[in-house]
């Protein structure tokens, strides 16, 4: 069976395909261009028989995937933003809701064949500001942040903008569900991911073509650079949680597989919390040592502040994946990065 992939070009995206396609499915992967799937042609042209691209150059457009979802058994929604605005937020909840939207008014009209949307929604869609220690559970939004965005518009934190995009789109999935529940033929699996990290396979040449999340990581944990989007204390940011890519993408294909993802919001993270100074004790304790000890110590004896955690039970009995640990994430990681030459 065929399942539409969007954002599959991506960090995430490009792992969540290469999954289906070990799995047997068929993938009708898309992307913006030609020019932005040659890589995954590439990368996978021993499956070029259960392979194709589909083009949709603007995601947000309505009736944009109408002729994309025709015929599939599933459909993967990943694509979004994930970029610093310094504008007006609309420039990224605009793209983001709009991509939601579309896809799911397409699968309404022209997708009766499918039988699940996942839709890769954020942990930034559900963490909000708290003075007193939080466990966050599946009923939780980001209702802070987004206030942040909303009424501080261009002066909004990069990172507030963001959430509000992933805050809003996913609300923009669940009232559509419910709207049209007796007309749709698909039910709806939300992913809701922490911060992701680990080897990555999409089209990345050099170390500033990587995504953000695996910027930060290879910023923070290679060259002792950490992200200027939050506090630059390695004992308390970035304080969520963080999965391993191939994880989160094993996440998107049970949530597809598995009947008791349907109508779920579930949390995926196989940590948390953590801050930067786990993966730098991680990275320093491996043996043999990989960049020769060259690699960020931060504060090693320092006392790590996070208050919050995750209830996150329903992973668990829905998707039922045991997680990589941060050693494995680390030591692959860091692996891949030194193959890749002296940029890295
Ligand atoms: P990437 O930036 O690698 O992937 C983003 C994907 O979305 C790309 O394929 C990109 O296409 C596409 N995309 C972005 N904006 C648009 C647009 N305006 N129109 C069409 N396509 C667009 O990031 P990730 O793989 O990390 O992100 C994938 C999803 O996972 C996103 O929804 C993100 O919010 C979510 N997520 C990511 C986390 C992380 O830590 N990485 C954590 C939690 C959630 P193109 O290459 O053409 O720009």
């Amino acid at each position: 069976s065929t399942i539409l992939v969007t954002g599959s070009n991506g960090y995430i995206g490009t792992w969540i395909v290469r999954k289906l396609l070990e799995r047997g499915f068929s993938v009708r992967a898309v992307v913006r261009s030609e020019q932005r799937g040659k890589h995954l042609l590439g990368s996978f042209s021993t499956y070029d028989d259960r392979l194709e691209l589909a083009i949709v150059p603007d995601l947000a457009k309505e009736g944009a995937f109408d002729e994309v979802v025709k015929g599939v058994e599933g459909i993967v929604h990943t694509a979004s933003p994930v970029v610093a605005i310094s504008g007006h937020p609309d420039e990224i909840v605009k793209p983001a809701v709009g991509g939601v939207t579309a896809i799911l008014h397409s699968a309404l009209k022209h997708g009766t064949s499918s039988k699940r949307v996942v839709i890769t929604s954020s942990m930034a869609a559900v963490e909000y500001q708290s003075d007193h220690p939080v466990t966050y559970t599946e009923k939780d939004w980001n209702v802070t942040t987004m206030a942040e965005s909303d009424e501080k518009a261009e002066n909004a934190s990069s990172y507030a903008k963001y959430c509000a995009s992933k805050v809003k789109s996913e609300q923009a999935v669940w009232e559509f569900v419910e709207k049209h529940k007796s007309e749709i033929s698909w039910d709806v699996s939300v992913l809701n991911p922490p911060w992701v990290y680990g080897p990555p396979i999409h089209d990345v040449n050099k170390p500033s073509a990587l995504n953000s999340s695996a910027k930060y990581w290879f910023d923070a944990v290679v060259k002792g650079e950490l992200p200027a989007t939050g506090s630059t204390d390695p004992l308390t940011s970035p304080g969520g949680g963080w999965i391993d890519v191939r994880d989160c993408a094993e996440a998107h294909v049970r949530a597809l597989e598995r009947v008791a993802a349907g109508g779920k919001r579930i949390f995926c993270a196989a940590g948390y919390p953590h801050v930067w100074q786990d993966f730098f004790d991680t990275a320093n304790g491996l043996k043999p040592q990989p960049y020769e000890g060259s690699l960020a110590k931060g504060l090693p004896d320092g006392i790590k502040r996070v208050k919050n955690t995750l209830d996150s039970r329903l992973s668990k009995e829905v998707l039922g994946i045991e997680w990589c640990s941060m050693e494995e994430l680390t030591r692959d990681t860091l692996e891949d990065f030194q193959r890749r030459g002296s940029e890295w």
